[in-house]
């Protein structure tokens, strides 16, 4: 399993969330949403069994391929993860998908993307985690802008956030 690895590092956007607070858990994911103005990031975060079934080394076609899977779809369906209200107008742009070793039996699957949007965010931000990876139904998540600061917890892809 070669996956790149790129990380860049380029806004001065804070997470409230940091690496270490974020807990392990199978079923559960995290996502952080950072603005400022009508730019932000957004972070995903869950264990791969979730996401892509399984936390072992991938050495099968078949487990590479659910590996591959999972990558695409992080990355072409970012705006499914994350539903922000239509009339924001908003973009997801994946900039780093990667899965990365949990010590020898776990593995973490992480998602990055650059977010802009064509204006001020106006209403709820809902959530596709579940449609997209039916393993993983619970998901935390915080919102930080330079107005507000809020955190939900989505389960099973019902309720939202209220930036
Ligand atoms: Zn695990």
């Amino acid at each position: 399993m070669k996956i790149a690895l790129i990380l860049i590092l380029s806004s001065s956007i804070v997470f409230p969330q940091g690496k270490s607070q974020k807990a392990h858990v199978h079923g559960a994911a995290q996502i952080s949403i950072a603005m400022e103005g009508l730019k932000g990031e957004v972070e995903f975060e869950a264990p791969a069994d979730g996401v892509i079934g399984f936390e072992s080394e991938a050495k099968t076609p078949a487990q590479k391929k659910l590996v591959q899977d999972a990558i695409t779809t992080l990355k072409s369906r970012g705006g499914e993860l994350v539903i922000f209200p239509a009339a924001s107008a908003c973009k997801l742009t994946p900039k780093e998908v990667e899965v990365h070793r949990e010590g020898p039996q776990h593995a973490e699957v992480h998602a990055h993307y650059d977010l802009i949007c064509s204006k001020p965010i106006s209403g709820e931000i809902k959530f596709g985690v579940t449609r997209l990876f039916p393993k993983t139904r619970e998901v935390s998540v915080t919102f930080v802008s330079d107005q507000s600061q809020k955190s939900a917890k989505i389960v099973g892809d019902a309720g939202a956030l209220k930036p």
